[in-house]
């Protein structure tokens, strides 16, 4: 998947595991990794970018700025 197509991206160096995210995402998409990143914590990653629905609840819970949210946008044409 390309980075492009990503409705979820988090700066995992950062994240403190806190499991917000997790929790407050309604579809469930989230989980904490299996492995530690720089500082020690299991980072937040989404499993299933296909089932994210852009609602931004992660990144707005997030007390360390960790996650971004895209929304895909259809493009109109105008002639
Ligand atoms: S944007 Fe919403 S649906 Fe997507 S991972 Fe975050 S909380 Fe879950
Ligand atoms: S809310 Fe932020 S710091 Fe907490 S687990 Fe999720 S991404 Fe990591």
């Amino acid at each position: 998947m390309k980075l492009s197509e990503k409705r979820v991206v988090f700066n995992e160096g950062i994240c403190k595991s806190c499991g917000l995210c997790v929790h407050i995402c309604p579809t469930n998409v989230i989980f904490l990794a299996d492995y530690l990143n720089g500082n020690g914590y299991r980072p937040a990653a989404v499993v299933d970018q296909g089932n994210c629905i852009s609602c931004g609840k992660c990144s707005q819970v997030c007390p360390d700025s960790v996650i971004s949210v895209f929304r895909p946008v259809k493009i109109l044409q105008t002639v």
